[in-house]
């Protein structure tokens, strides 16, 4: 139970501490402005008691996982009619964007995650269970959990748990493509014991080349790190690895001097492939300078204990020898998400389909988010009748320009499509788009539109639906958002503000769950960061690297975390990188 709030425990550690106060300051300027920033909304709430409502049951919510999108309903949740049980075998929310740099002591373990126990609104009921659900079942409304422990409450391991609502937030699993010899002899980076497991080894490394009696070809070997995938992930740790050497580890180990090699592996013609061009081109450029070998269009056929093969686009083989592997080459579906994806007949897809409001299609109040679902955005073109029909106001079988114009509000909010293939074609209004349609003269106010025009003017649209990218960014507003559904069920079950239902009576309850991309970072080492933020703003260097450390700051879970991150970066300013191998 706590008694505490933080800014409680905060003016009490000033009052015991001024010195404190001094830190935190220094601190806040070397965060470049992560006061600015800082979350007003954050808040931590007493967990586990019951509170005693009067009158109404309260409806029980289970939320799996405690990743950044569970994190993020449960924080922002701010109903007392719900009881939220949190399952997830972690129990801690982990801030994964720093994980590269845990992997090399930049940042230390614990300073990137915050217990789920601290996490969440003071009048809304939570509980926690460290255990993993193991099955799913819709029918009895019921999910099946095994617990970490070993133990459950009545003596056994597995048990399960009653919703009324799902909330789905349990991300996703490295993905080996089934290549022989991944699981067996690489380290992924996923989660927090990755990263440690990684910062140990590469250390490890550094002291067995430096043993005696060892051949120079056996410590290339062994210092030989091969980072796999060219994706934000791997790019960042080869950098943060690079860093660690250069800057640390070279000095301290004059045996592995000129035997270190970094070698980045990517199936691709170029790496940051999501990024601009001119991001990869600079990072391609600035990895060659540094002499991290980046070798394009390899892509691994097997791993051995101690070498890698790959394959070249013209099919020739090569094996290397490597002393560690680390594999970052995107993500696969978690199990239990795989067997509830056959019973309700999603089978041959990747990952969970929900619609608009986050709701797994073919299922009651079942919800998903983060990496573990992708958004199955409704096609103009599957209701262009019903579109029509419903902006027919006067049923005259033709629409008017004045018609469509009325209906133009709700389509594109149901239909998002519609107003960035406006957008991508530079088009001002539904005159641009009828004119494209070559349909009557639009200019003359008087048009009446046909099916078949409509059809012909609205039958490009649908090329411009877009899949989100599997990122924090888009867990975290997802889980904000169903929150703030949860938060509004009964006020707009009685008053619905969503768009009008193309198929069927009345309006949606609420309005379709819209992504606001705020920008993404590569940090490419040596204080520099790539950074490509809305309406392809491109800023790459030093200045870049500011505003990183800044909005990280800025985005961390709690004030906790976020003193102890920006420590961190100090201490590693003054002090260097720490390489004991703990
Ligand atoms: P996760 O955060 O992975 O959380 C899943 C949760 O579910 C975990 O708590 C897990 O323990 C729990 N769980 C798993 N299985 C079960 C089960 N069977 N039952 C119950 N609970 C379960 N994104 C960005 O936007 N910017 C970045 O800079 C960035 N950097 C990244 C760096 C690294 C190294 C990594 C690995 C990812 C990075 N990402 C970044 C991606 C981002 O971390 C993910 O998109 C995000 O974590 C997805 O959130 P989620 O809540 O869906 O899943
Ligand atoms: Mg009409």
């Amino acid at each position: 139970m706590r008694n505490f709030s933080v800014f409680e425990r905060f003016s009490k550690a000033f009052k015991d501490h001024p010195s404190l106060t001094r830190i935190l300051v220094v601190s806040t300027i070397s965060g470049g402005g992560l006061i600015a920033y800082s979350e007003a909304n954050a808040s931590y709430g007493a967990n586990g008691g019951a509170v005693v409502e009067t009158g109404t049951k309260k409806k029980k919510v289970v939320l799996l996982g405690t990743g950044w999108a569970g994190t993020s309903f449960l924080k922002n949740l701010n109903n007392s009619q719900y009881e939220v049980q949190i399952i997830s075998p972690r129990n801690y929310f982990a801030f994964t964007p720093l994980l590269p740099s845990v992997t090399c002591g930049t940042v230390e373990a614990r300073s990137v995650v915050e217990p789920i126990r601290n996490i969440g609104r003071k009048n809304v009921d939570t509980s926690y269970l460290e255990a993993e659900c193991f099955k799913i079942d819709p029918a009895s409304k019921k999910v099946y959990c095994r617990s970490k422990q070993g133990l459950s409450s009545n003596g056994k391991k597995e048990f399960s748990v009653d919703y009324d609502y799902l909330v789905i937030a349990t991300g996703a699993q490295s993905n080996t493509f089934n290549i022989p010899g991944v699981e067996e002899n690489c380290h992924f980076l996923k989660e927090v014991e990755d990263a440690q497991r990684i910062r140990k080894t590469v250390i490890d490394s550094f002291e067995k080349a430096s043993l005696p009696e060892l051949s120079d070809e056996e410590r290339k070997r062994i210092l030989h790190f091969v980072v796999v995938g060219g994706g934000p992930t791997g790019v960042e740790f080869a950098a943060e690895l690079h860093d660690f050497v250069t800057e640390d580890l070279v000095s301290l180990y004059p045996r592995a001097k000129g035997s270190v090699r970094i070698t980045l592996l990517e199936a691709a013609d170029h790496i940051l492939t999501m990024f601009d061009k001119r991001i990869t081109e600079f990072a391609e450029e600035k990895f060659s300078r540094d002499g991290i070998d980046v070798k394009l269009g390899s892509m691994v056929t097997k791993v051995n204990e101690k070498d890698i093969s790959a394959k070249t686009k013209g099919g020739e083989v090569s094996s290397i020898p490597y002393g560690m592997i680390v594999w970052s080459t995107g993500i696969g579906t978690r199990p239990v998400i795989k067997d509830f994806m056959k019973q309700i007949g999603q089978g041959n897809r990747r990952a969970l389909a929900t619609d608009e409001w986050l709701r797994v299609e073919g299922t009651d109040n079942i919800y998903a988010l983060g990496d573990c679902a992708t958004i199955n955005q409704r096609k103009v073109m599957e209701d262009v009748s019903a579109i029509f029909s419903k902006a027919d106001k006067d049923k005259s079988g033709t629409l008017t320009l004045k018609e469509f114009q009325e209906a133009m509000d709700d389509i594109c909010v149901r239909y998002p499509q519609v107003e960035l293939y406006l957008k991508s074609k530079r088009m001002r209004g539904i005159a641009d788009l009828l004119k494209e349609a070559e349909t009557d003269d639009v200019s003359k106010n008087n048009i009446e539109l046909k099916i078949e025009e409509f059809k012909s003017a609205l039958s490009q649209v649908d090329s411009q639906v877009k899949f989100l990218p599997a990122t924090a960014q888009v867990a975290a507003q997802q889980g904000a958002y169903l929150a703030k559904c949860f938060d509004r069920m009964e006020e707009c079950e009685k008053s619905p503000e969503g768009p009008i239902r193309m198929r069927g009576e009345g309006r949606h309850r609420f309005r379709p769950f819209r992504y606001r991309h705020l920008g993404q970072f590569a940090p490419l080492g040596g204080e520099q960061t790539a950074a490509q933020l809305p309406g392809d703003w491109v800023s790459i260097g030093h200045s870049s690297q500011w505003l990183w450390y800044s909005v990280y700051a800025s985005k961390q879970v709690s004030w906790r975390t976020r003193v102890l991150v920006v420590s961190d970066w100090m201490r590693r300013f003054i002090f260097g990188r720490d390489s004991s191998s703990i």
